[in-house]
């Protein structure tokens, strides 16, 4: 067992006798996680609660002063409309982890060489190998104020010559991720539905590098998901268990945050996410 300094012990106890009372008055909003149904994620991989302290004391990885700055780089080909996406996640993960946001230079399609590429066995797919990305691409390109260095792309991805597709994947030792919008479905055609799609995964993936585990607590944005429509019925929002977890973490003013969160929102013409944040703003008021 890791021994903790008793001070530490101390400090995270004060912080939590606080912070309870302020995140339980947001609990009335919040849905429980639903029951189980075949095929659904928490039916295939039944996983722990991870509690806030064990949260805090996993030591996960936190911005610092001089190490604070999330930022993404465009990879492959987009087009205009996953191109609007992608900035729209980059002004929505400023809001949700209330730290500074940067775009690095896109690197093009026509950059990734031959090797990190396969056509997929079953259906014949152009897909991308994850690992050139995570151990090859990212790392020298992580900026030294960087907490995290995320690539977004329009390529399909697979992590594993035995995988058919992975969305995404991080490597939290080196804190890069890459995440792909491929099977979002089409912008053109159904912009709501694909840009908060974007938002759920920069959402949900940003959090997993922040050491967010998989929530089974409520009905929230780091829920585990199988498949596209279980990650839609998903809310975009965390949860109480989930936000203090990530409040400790980051250190922000839970009120900005919902502040920012409204009017991206809004901006971005997401009723019903403005509505609801509208009203955590009220509940902590209360
Ligand atoms: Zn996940
Ligand atoms: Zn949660």
């Amino acid at each position: 067992m890791a021994v903790v300094p008793r001070l530490f012990l101390v400090c995270v106890s004060l912080l939590g006798c606080v912070c309870t009372k302020l995140f339980a008055k947001l609990a009335p909003l919040h849905r429980p996680l639903p029951l189980k149904t075949p095929g659904d994620w928490v039916s295939e991989h039944p996983e722990p609660a991870q509690s806030f302290w064990q949260y805090v004391q996993a030591g996960p990885v936190r911005p610092s002063a001089t190490r604070r700055v999330i930022y993404v780089l465009p990879l492959g080909d987009f087009s205009v409309e996953q191109r609007a996406a992608v900035e729209s996640a980059q002004l929505f993960l400023a809001a949700f982890y209330q730290l500074p946001v940067k775009a690095l230079p896109a690197v093009a399609a026509s950059e990734i060489p031959g090797e990190a590429r396969r056509k997929n066995p079953a259906t014949g797919q152009p897909q991308l190998h994850t690992s050139w990305v995570l151990d090859t691409l990212l790392p020298p390109r992580r900026p030294t104020d960087a907490v995290a260095l995320i690539a977004f792309t329009p390529e399909d991805l697979y992590p594993d010559p035995a995988w058919n597709f992975v969305f995404g994947q991080a490597s939290l030792t080196e804190r890069v991720g890459v995440w792909s919008v491929n099977r979002f479905g089409d912008p053109a055609k159904e912009k709501p539905l694909f840009v908060t799609r974007t938002l759920k995964v920069a959402g949900h993936e940003m959090g997993h590098m922040f050491g967010l585990r998989h929530c089974t607590a409520h009905s929230c944005v780091m829920n585990g998901s199988n498949s596209l429509p279980e990650s839609d019925s998903q809310p975009l929002e965390l949860c109480p268990v989930c936000l203090r977890k990530l409040q400790w973490n980051v250190g922000f003013d839970v009120s900005a945050r919902f502040r920012g969160l409204r009017d991206f929102h809004k901006v971005s013409g997401l009723e019903g996410e403005r509505g609801f944040i509208e009203q955590s703003l009220k509940a902590l008021e209360n």
